[in-house]
């Protein structure tokens, strides 16, 4: 009900500008990874040791021997699968020495940490993740049916639809800032970079967690939108 209040409180022009600039905002995130990423790819790191030794060792100093590294294809498809126990790093930063490489596979190896101590918004981000993509899959055919015939009932669907998105992109912030955290952290405390040479491996990791902020302020504006046109 408060939401609706404060919603009530911004115009529907005021929330429409707030998107628009929310979408500039995305767009500027994404360039800023591109550059910081094409940036740090080039700089080798002194220690030489490629992203796969770095995200074992950061592992194995968090005593978890039970996450297999693999390598896939794609540029920036690094992630870490909680579900199959799997640590999976793109060619670039597998193979790669360079302080890109080092930041991107210890922050992957951060959400391997995250998984083992149990970390509570992990956890909540991936009892998320059903209902975040039934939403996500449900949330065109709800708009544009809600918009086309008129109906309220399916824009309100659309609005629990965006609520959810919007909860998901906002436990998701934390969770990446604390798998940043940890992996600069290891990267130092390993000895596998040094320290002048953080400011490139930061780089890389603070573009990365904008495009996180990015999805969600949008997540947040639409539904804003959505809750005030839902009044009108
Ligand atoms: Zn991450």
């Amino acid at each position: 009900m408060n939401l609706y209040l404060a919603v009530a409180m911004l115009s529907q022009p005021v929330i429409l500008v707030l998107l628009l600039l929310s979408f500039v905002f995305a767009m500027y995130a994404q360039y800023k990874v591109s550059s910081a990423y094409n940036k740090n790819v080039r700089i080798p790191s002194r220690g030489r040791i490629s992203g796969r030794e770095a995200a074992e060792a950061v592992m194995a100093r968090a005593g978890i021997h039970n996450v297999e590294i693999t390598e896939t294809s794609g540029h920036l498809t690094d992630h870490y699968d909680p579900i199959h126990r799997r640590l999976v790093l793109s060619s670039e930063n597998y193979r790669g020495t360079s302080l890109a490489a080092l930041g991107v596979a210890a922050h992957e190896a951060g959400h391997a940490i995250q998984h083992k101590i149990g970390y509570s918004m992990l956890k909540t981000r991936m009892a998320l993740v059903p209902i975040t993509q039934i939403s996500s899959q449900l949330l065109p055919f709800v708009i544009l049916g809600g918009f086309f015939f008129r109906m309220s009932g399916l824009i309100d669907i659309g609005i629990i639809c965006y609520a959810v998105l919007t909860l998901f992109h906002f436990v998701t912030l934390p969770v990446e800032f604390d798998a940043s955290k940890r992996a600069r952290a290891e990267l130092v405390g390993l000895g596998i970079i040094d320290r002048d040479e953080m400011p490139g491996v930061s780089q890389t990791l603070n573009a990365a967690a904008l495009t996180y902020v990015a999805a969600f302020l949008s997540s947040l504006l639409n539904l804003l939108w959505l809750i005030s046109a839902r009044r009108n």
